[in-house]
């Protein structure tokens, strides 16, 4: 039976972003023997979780609460997407951000999050690219889902090379590199 990777909308978001995020996710994930979804549940934020000087939410606060509230949930991994702009500890910003675990965890999913509002051309003032927005948003989940497969940064061309602005997301490939794939296969 295939693994499921839970796709989590939280707060507004189009749809239509999760349904393609989806179908791509499906691409590289297949041949790990998992399947994404879409979950039927959604999670509105929280103003607690609203930063009101920095304008922007607490990405730590947010994924703390998806754990609790999905600890129940009969899936492998989950991934939230969200369309505000977030920050996590010394950050500015982050894309997303992961729970990383050392060993394997059976029974309660693993947790991460991306956002999605850097991603476009237009937070940029630049006109909107929509397959770039998607290629973007594939690229970030992939990489915030490694991480829930224990992988760490790697320096290789690969998706694990760390984010530090949109143009280091858009040199990087959408495809682990061999020994991070490697890593997927022997942790899972
Ligand atoms: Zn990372
Ligand atoms: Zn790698």
């Amino acid at each position: 039976m295939k693994k499921i990777i839970e796709l989590l909308k939280i707060g507004d978001l189009e749809q239509s972003i999760l349904v393609s995020l989806k179908d791509n996710l499906n691409d590289t994930f297949n041949n790990l023997k998992m399947a994404v979804n879409i979950s039927q549940n959604a999670f509105q934020l929280e103003i607690t979780e609203y930063n009101s000087e920095r304008m922007q939410y607490n990405a730590d606060k947010i994924l703390d609460r998806i754990i609790k509230l999905t600890k129940n949930h009969k899936v492998f991994r989950i991934l939230g997407v969200i369309d505000k702009d977030i920050y996590s500890e010394l950050l500015n910003f982050v894309f997303g951000i992961a729970i990383r675990p050392i060993k394997r965890i059976s029974g309660t999913p693993v947790v991460s999050l991306i956002s999605v509002t850097r991603l476009r051309e237009q937070f940029y003032n630049k006109p909107e690219n929509d397959d770039l927005f998607e290629l973007r948003i594939l690229k970030e989940a992939i990489h915030e889902l490694g991480h829930t497969f224990s992988l760490e940064h790697c320096n290789k061309f690969c998706i694990m090379q760390f984010s530090n602005s949109l143009m280091d997301t858009d040199k990087k490939p959408v495809q682990f590199c061999e020994s991070c794939g490697e890593k997927i296969i022997n942790f899972l």
